[in-house]
């Protein structure tokens, strides 16, 4: 399935993607799997870890700060995003992506003061990854966003060496395996909302927060659909 049969599939879809029971109009999925799914509530400002305490950052970025500025992800990731993202990256159900684009665009812009000098920015797969994928995930959440706030896109970040994946390695084997992934191709935006799907050790948003850095900008927002919650 490529992208224009998952939009196509989304037009002609009126039922709950999640439990395929029947969904309330021009809702990304129903109410109940809505309310099932798990909140971030109380995040860090800095890098969206869920907070117990009234900080507004966590103690791990009071002593090193991330390269990226801030962070919000509205979602915990725990069922079913797990099995789902698995499958996902397998590339299958692709069209699970629309309401998970959704939704984060929602809640983004629902919880963020809307600044339009931002400019939005995907994650980069590596060129082959994505022919092997048939879809970048992470474009489908940009798409998103752009639509709903009506900011604009850049894909002036590539990823042009290809890295071991990430899952399974341990996090001394990740942050290494990250040192110098991304790069940048003409100019960058000074302001930039970056996406990725899941927020994870960080570890890939401070590698292309790095680098866009270096290149020129200077607020970067770290904006994903999940966090793991350590
Ligand atoms: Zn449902
Ligand atoms: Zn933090």
């Amino acid at each position: 399935m490529n992208i224009s049969d998952v939009y196509k599939w989304l037009l002609n879809n009126q039922f709950c993607p999640l439990c395929d029971l029947p969904k309330e109009d021009g809702s990304p999925i129903c109410s109940s799997c809505n309310s099932n799914l798990h909140r971030n509530a109380k995040q860090c400002r800095r890098c969206a870890i869920p907070l117990t305490t009234d900080a507004s950052t966590c103690d791990s970025c009071k002593n090193q700060s991330p390269v990226f500025d801030q962070a919000f992800a509205p979602l915990l990731y725990r069922f079913p995003l797990p099995s789902l993202f698995h499958q996902i990256k397998q590339g299958k159900n692709p069209e699970q992506l629309n309401w998970m684009g959704e939704l984060l665009a929602d809640e983004f812009l629902s919880r963020w003061e809307l600044d339009n000098r931002f400019t939005i920015m995907a994650i980069p797969m590596h060129p082959i990854d994505q022919v092997i994928r048939g879809f970048n995930q992470t474009e489908i959440f940009v798409k998103k966003l752009a639509q709903k706030s009506g900011l604009g896109i850049s894909r002036a970040l590539k990823k042009p060496i290809k890295t071991k994946h990430q899952a399974g390695l341990k996090r001394t084997e990740r942050l290494k395996n990250l040192e110098l992934p991304y790069q940048v191709c003409g100019t960058v935006p000074e302001r930039v909302i970056l996406i990725d799907d899941i927020h994870t050790t960080g570890a890939t948003l401070n590698a292309a927060s790095r680098a866009l850095k270096l290149a020129g900008s200077k607020e970067i927002i770290a904006l994903t659909l999940c966090r793991t919650p350590y």
